[in-house]
């Protein structure tokens, strides 16, 4: 019998969402879980296991799971027999010192003789070692924000992505321990045939991911600006050039960076492009 390869995703939170939809953009459909612990994938060789995001490194070192998506601080933390295989560009955050406002922080050494309350012990501990900082770690498991407040610990190391939690208990950041995005990881002892089964995977959200990043360019352009338009937009190769059936002018077609985009349509009109449309790309094999 052919082997199935089991993913671990969130059951749910933050990451939930995401990591199924981008298996589904990868053309693995199953049933959602939210109720489950587990779907079959019906036209990939794959199960979907919904777990807790900080119990999947343990399932995977234990192989119960074969690879899954998790944060990078998670990842960090867990110091779990896995390898770290692609990052995914979502659910990015940081994990980062917090202090109450009032206070006047210089450097990391203010840190000394405080006492740090985090979710994270282990990378708070690697971060003071690396700071030649000697401070009491206060492990809890969840509203690390409120810890200063109620008295508990000097300072915090929590996620943070836009701030205002922070804000909001009177904290302010002031060093970044790491930065975190989703990852996905794999046991370090998958068989030839998860082997290629993950190769699969990869390549498709390696896909998936550069679609999202590139938009498909189509406009009309008087010929004699072909060259410096061509210029503008190298594209995946040199772009498509067609006449059109008006004499003098000629439609060209590209692939453009999302970052690049507006700098280069500025550009674009100014050389004389016309009739500009930026077009969504479903998958792109680079
Ligand atoms: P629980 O275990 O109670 O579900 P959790 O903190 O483990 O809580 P989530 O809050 O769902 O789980 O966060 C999962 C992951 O999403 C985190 O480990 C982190 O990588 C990322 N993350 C958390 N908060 C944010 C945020 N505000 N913005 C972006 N990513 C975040
Ligand atoms: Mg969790």
């Amino acid at each position: 019998m052919s082997q199935k390869i089991r993913i671990a995703v969130q059951k749910s939170g933050r990451l939930q969402e995401q990591s199924v939809k981008l298996l589904k953009e990868c053309g693995i459909s199953f049933g959602n879980g939210s109720s489950k612990l587990k779907a079959e994938a019906d036209n990939f060789p794959a199960e979907i296991l919904f777990l807790r995001d900080d119990d999947i490194p343990e399932y995977i070192e234990d192989n119960v799971a074969d690879i899954g998506i998790i944060g990078e601080n998670v990842f960090l933390e867990k110091q779990k027999e896995s390898e770290l295989v692609l990052r995914l560009g979502f659910a990015k955050c940081r994990l980062s010192i917090a202090v109450p406002k009032s206070e006047e922080y210089q450097s990391s050494n203010w840190l000394n003789g405080k006492k740090i309350a985090t979710s994270y012990p282990v990378i708070v501990e690697n971060y003071l070692s690396k700071n030649n900082i000697a401070a009491e770690i206060h492990e809890i498991s969840g509203s690390v924000e409120i810890a200063p407040g109620i008295g508990l610990a000097d300072a915090v190391c929590d996620i943070v992505s836009t701030g205002s939690t922070l804000l909001t208990n009177g904290l302010k950041e002031v060093d970044t321990v790491m930065k975190s995005e989703a990852i996905l990881i794999a046991s370090k002892s998958l068989n030839p045939e998860k082997s290629a089964l993950l190769n699969e995977l990869v390549f498709r959200v390696n896909a998936v991911n550069a679609a999202k990043s590139n938009k498909y360019l189509l406009l009309n352009a008087p010929n004699d600006s072909i060259e410096a338009i061509t210029q503008v937009l190298p594209g995946m190769k040199s772009p498509t050039v067609m006449p059109l059936k008006e004499k003098g002018w000629s439609s060209l077609h590209s692939v453009v960076n999302e970052n690049d985009f507006w700098s280069q349509i500025s550009q674009l009109k100014e050389l004389g492009a016309q009739g500009i449309l930026v077009i969504p790309i479903e998958k792109m094999i680079v």
